[in-house]
């Protein structure tokens, strides 16, 4: 199969789940349409609306997004410019502010949350635009609801590799280790309202 892809573009191939002038490709984790804001060619974060999630669903994927957290900086750590991405809606790529603010190191912008921390931190400063490139294979699971193969991650954070094909041990908690559960071939993609930290995400 031929794909074009043009120095600025978008490939021939790809889903567009954001293009800067709508939020019809997503909707609210509470159902309805998404509860953020459009501007700038951006979709914006607003506070207590909750998770937004994307209407379609995927399983193996290779995604590019790109992210920025607030240029005023408020509070340390995990308060920083928090928000996430949650590849079928469970397994969670850490974003957060991480410029020059310590944090547990499986907690920090580049980790899959709470299980693997990046390999390296180039994280771009607060009020910046930064960019993932992610390739997510999804759980096997048989008939019985085993796991026949985990959840993989290989991640790219402004070009350099941060997650390399890391075996995920589960959907994402914050506590206690993570467990399997089977569930479908394709889930939604969704993104993390945390505490109302203004994160802006497009492309
Ligand atoms: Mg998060």
């Amino acid at each position: 199969a031929v794909v074009s892809s043009l120095e600025g573009g978008v490939p021939s191939d790809a889903i567009v789940l954001f293009d800067g002038t709508s939020l019809a490709a997503w909707e609210s984790v509470n159902g309805g349409d998404a509860p953020w804001t459009l501007g700038d060619g951006a979709m914006h974060v607003v506070p207590k609306s909750g998770n937004i999630r994307t209407r379609q669903s995927f399983g193996d994927v290779q995604l590019h997004i790109e992210f920025r957290c607030p240029a005023v900086v408020e509070g340390k750590g995990q308060e920083r410019g928090n928000s996430g991405i949650f590849l079928m809606g469970l397994y969670e790529l850490q974003v957060m502010d991480s410029y020059d603010n310590p944090t547990y190191v499986n907690g920090q912008l580049g980790s899959i949350y709470r299980q693997y921390p990046p390999l390296v931190n180039p994280a771009r400063p607060p009020g910046v635009w930064q960019k993932y490139d992610v390739v997510f294979i999804a759980p096997r699971f048989d008939a019985s609801g085993a796991v026949v193969s985990p959840a993989r991650f290989t991640v790219f954070l402004n070009g350099v590799l941060v997650q390399h094909d890391v075996k995920v041990k589960g959907p994402t908690h914050i506590r206690g280790e993570p467990q399997y559960r089977a569930h479908a071939d394709k889930l939604p993609l969704e993104l993390q309202e945390h505490d109302g930290d203004l994160v802006a995400y497009r492309n």
